[in-house]
């Protein structure tokens, strides 16, 4: 893909802003960009897409990367990295931030599979549109050499949106890129964006900044640590999975119900049966809920059935039946009574 006589770049191109304005403005000043887009599992977007309904409008930001390389006139690589990324979110070398995410380590797993793609490709630089100051944990003035170095790219990190307060990378110094043209942006303000967006023709259908990965998202991450801290095995990209879905509820050290909230939840909540045991009132209407973890002795199953009976139209009734499903195909009906708001709620919700 490299034509030596320009330089050329691999722009980790998230479907945001910052990320486009790198892309686009790389481009603007000659350099030939390859945009690539990392898909970790955790997308808000990308996981309302994946639980929709047949028919069902959704955000099209869920490919927000593709119709933004589009829009700018790049090529677009895509590359699914949950499996890796998933390990990163299990064991941070670097910690978590304010939630689950964990930042530093993210960008480094992103940089170091961006680098294998730039040395393959011969090209000379990849660039991001990380923006010093922006972001509390992995856009820091002590955090950015940090991650320059552990992704391996010591020299060739180009941030074009805060270049210059940069050291300058190779393809500066060699003049390969001319660093006048790159920006100094700092801080969370949006208006050099902004206005840089508009310069270079750019419209507004980009994703909200930090705002579609599931780590940052204080619910999320309380259900997420929930389960880390009653798991004795490594978790799956399904328990993960299973924890975007439905109101979850801890009832005991190996005990966990999941209920739906609305229809589409129940809809994805069946993906989710096989090797757990399902529930619902099949005389009322109301959601599916799943029992995960353990085999309930029967004092928990009708804990359970109390709790899912509540989330039921016949919840003001003083008996509902309750229908079980095993894992082994068996099943059996139990009566219960729906548990009252003042015995649920604050007390098992996670
Ligand atoms: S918010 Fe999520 S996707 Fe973005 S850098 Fe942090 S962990 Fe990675």
């Amino acid at each position: 893909m490299t034509d030596k006589k320009s330089p050329s770049a691999i722009v980790l191109l998230s479907g945001g802003l910052d990320s486009a304005l790198a892309a686009a403005l790389l481009k603007s000043i000659g350099v030939s960009v390859t945009a690539v887009n990392f898909s970790t599992g955790f997308c808000i977007y990308q996981h309302r897409h994946r639980t929709s309904l047949p028919n069902e409008e959704l955000s099209p930001l869920f490919d927000a990367a593709s119709r933004v390389a589009k829009e700018i006139g790049v090529p677009l690589r895509s590359y699914d990295i949950s499996s890796d990324f998933l390990d990163v979110v299990l064991n941070p070398p670097h910690g978590y931030g304010a939630n689950s995410n964990p930042c530093i380590d993210c960008r480094i797993l992103m940089l170091k599979k961006a680098r294998v793609i730039m040395e393959e490709t011969g090209a000379d630089v990849v660039a991001t549109g990380e923006v010093l100051g922006q972001r509390p944990m992995s856009q820091r003035k002590d955090t950015f050499p940090v991650i320059e170095r552990e992704s391996g790219l010591r020299g060739r990190l180009l941030r074009p949106l805060c270049a210059q307060y940069m050291k300058e990378t190779d393809a500066e110094k060699s003049g390969l890129i001319d660093r006048k043209k790159l920006k100094n942006f700092t801080g969370k303000g949006r208006g050099p964006q902004i206005r840089l967006a508009e310069e270079l023709g750019l419209k507004d259908n980009f994703a909200p900044t930090g705002a579609c990965c599931f780590l940052t998202d204080m619910s999320y991450s309380r259900k997420f640590q929930d389960k880390l801290a009653h798991s004795d095995r490594k978790l799956t990209m399904e328990d993960v999975e299973l924890l975007m879905v439905g109101r979850h509820f801890r009832l005991g050290e190996k005990l966990k119900l999941i209920i739906g909230r609305r229809f589409r939840e129940n809809v994805a909540l069946e993906r989710f049966v096989r090797g757990r045991i399902r529930m619902e009132a099949p005389d009322a209407k109301g959601p599916v809920g799943i029992i995960d973890e353990c085999v309930p002795d029967p004092r928990q199953e009708t804990l359970c059935g109390s709790i899912l009976a509540r989330y039921t139209d016949a919840r003001n009734e003083n008996s509902v039946k309750i229908a079980l499903s095993f894992p082994d195909g068996s099943g059996k009906t139990i009566e219960v009574t729906p548990l009252r708001d003042d015995d649920l709620l604050g007390k098992y919700n996670i």
